[in-house]
C-alpha cells in the first residue's frame, strides 16, 4: 500500500499522528466515532495523521464497517485480533502498530473520550510534554460501578509504590520515545495508567468532562473491571503481601499476649479453662480464615509469575495490515 497520502497544507515532513483505538462490538457508536474523529484530525494543521482501530474479535459488524471505511479512507487502518483478548491486550497491539509515529494518541472507542479534545493533547506535546493525560473533571458513571471506580481511584493512589496519577484512563497522548519505552516492557498483565506512569517523562494535563457512553453497553464488564483493578494492584504494589506479614505479626502478638496471660494464670495456680468450646470455635475458624486469605494474596502473584513465566503472546493478529 502506498504512503498514507495527506492533504495540503501538511507536508510530508509534517509530524505523524496517530490514533490508537480498541473496538469490540462498537457497531452502533462507529458512524458518529468515524464522522468526529476524522472531522477533528482534519482539522490539525501542519499533522498527518493516522488511525490504527485494533478489532478485538467483535461478534457484531464492527470489523467489516471498520474494513470498508478504511478500503474508502486509507489513514483509517485496521488490525484484526484472532479472538476477544480483552481491552489491555488489543491496546498493545494497537501500540506496536504506532510505532512510526511522533505522537500517539490512545483513547476509547465509546466516545466517551472525546474526539474533539485530541487537538488539545497535541497542542501540550506540540508544548513540550511527552506524556499528556486526559484528567477527567467528572464521569457520567453511575451505581456499582461509579462507586468501584471512585474507591478504586483513592486507595489505589495510597496502595501504588509510585505515582499514577488518580482519574486518568487510557484517553491521553504519547510522545514517540514514550511509546518505544512501553512497547518494550514485556509484561502480560498490562494496567496501561500504572505503565505509563512508570515509563517517565514530561508530563502534561488536559481536564475534560468523561461523557455518557454513546451508544450500546459498556464492553467491560463488571467483573473485568474488577480484574482490571485488581491487576493494577498487583503489578505495581508490594501491599497486599505487606498486609498479610503485618497482620501475621499483630495476630502472633496477640497470640503472645494471650497465651503468656494464661500461663502465668496456670504458674499462679488459677483458674484457666473458663470459656470454652465458642472461643475455641471463632477463634479456629478467625485463624484458618486469615491464612487462607494469605495463601490467596500469594496466589495472586504466584498466578502472576507463572504466566509471565509462559510468555505467551498477549494477542494474536488475525491478518496482518499493510502500511
Ligand atoms: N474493548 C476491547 N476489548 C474488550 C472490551 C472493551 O477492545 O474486551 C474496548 C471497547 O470497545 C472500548 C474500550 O475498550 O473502546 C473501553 O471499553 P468500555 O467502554 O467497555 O470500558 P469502560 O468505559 O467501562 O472502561
Ligand atoms: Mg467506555
Amino acid at each position: 500500500m502506498p504512503a498514507p497520502q495527506t492533504p495540503s497544507p501538511a507536508s510530508a515532513a509534517a509530524p505523524l499522528l496517530c490514533v490508537v483505538i480498541p473496538v469490540f462490538n462498537e457497531q452502533p457508536v462507529l458512524p458518529e466515532l468515524l464522522d468526529r474523529l476524522q472531522r477533528t484530525l482534519n482539522s490539525l494543521a501542519g499533522m498527518r495523521w493516522e488511525v490504527v482501530f485494533v478489532d478485538d474479535g467483535s461478534r457484531d459488524r464492527t470489523a467489516e464497517m471498520l474494513a470498508a471505511a478504511s478500503a474508502q479512507e486509507p489513514r483509517l487502518r485496521l488490525v484484526r485480533l484472532s479472538r476477544n483478548f480483552g481491552h489491555q491486550p488489543a491496546l498493545t497491539a494497537g501500540l506496536a502498530q504506532a510505532g512510526l509515529a511522533d505522537a500517539v494518541v490512545t483513547m476509547d472507542a465509546d466516545l466517551q473520550d472525546p474526539p474533539e479534545l485530541i487537538p488539545e493533547l497535541v497542542a501540550a506535546w506540540q508544548g513540550g510534554a511527552e506524556v499528556v493525560l486526559a484528567v477527567r473533571r467528572s464521569r457520567q458513571d453511575a451505581g456499582l460501578r461509579r462507586v468501584g471506580f471512585d474507591v478504586f481511584h483513592r486507595w489505589f493512589q495510597r496502595l501504588s509504590d509510585f505515582k499514577i496519577e488518580a482519574n486518568t484512563g487510557t484517553f491521553g497522548l504519547l510522545a514517540r520515545p514514550a511509546v518505544a519505552a512501553i512497547n518494550a516492557l514485556e509484561e502480560r498483565h498490562r494496567f496501561f495508567p500504572g505503565l505509563r506512569a512508570w515509563v517517565g517523562f514530561k508530563q502534561a494535563e488536559v481536564v475534560y468532562d468523561r461523557q455518557e457512553r454513546a451508544a450500546g453497553t459498556p464492553a467491560q464488564t463488571l467483573r473485568r473491571l474488577v480484574r482490571y483493578a485488581l491487576d493494577g494492584i498487583f503489578s505495581f504494589s508490594y501491599f497486599p503481601l505487606r498486609l498479610t506479614t503485618y497482620l501475621g505479626l499483630f495476630i502472633a502478638g496477640c497470640g503472645f499476649a494471650v497465651g503468656t496471660f494464661f500461663v502465668v494464670r496456670r504458674l499462679l495456680g488459677l483458674e484457666v479453662a473458663f470459656t470454652g468450646f465458642t472461643t475455641l470455635v471463632t477463634l479456629i475458624l478467625f485463624l484458618g480464615g486469615v491464612q487462607l486469605i494469605g495463601i490467596g494474596v500469594l496466589g495472586e502473584y504466584l498466578g502472576r509469575i507463572y504466566d509471565e513465566a509462559k510468555r505467551r503472546p498477549l494477542y494474536v493478529v488475525r491478518e496482518p495490515t499493510a502500511r
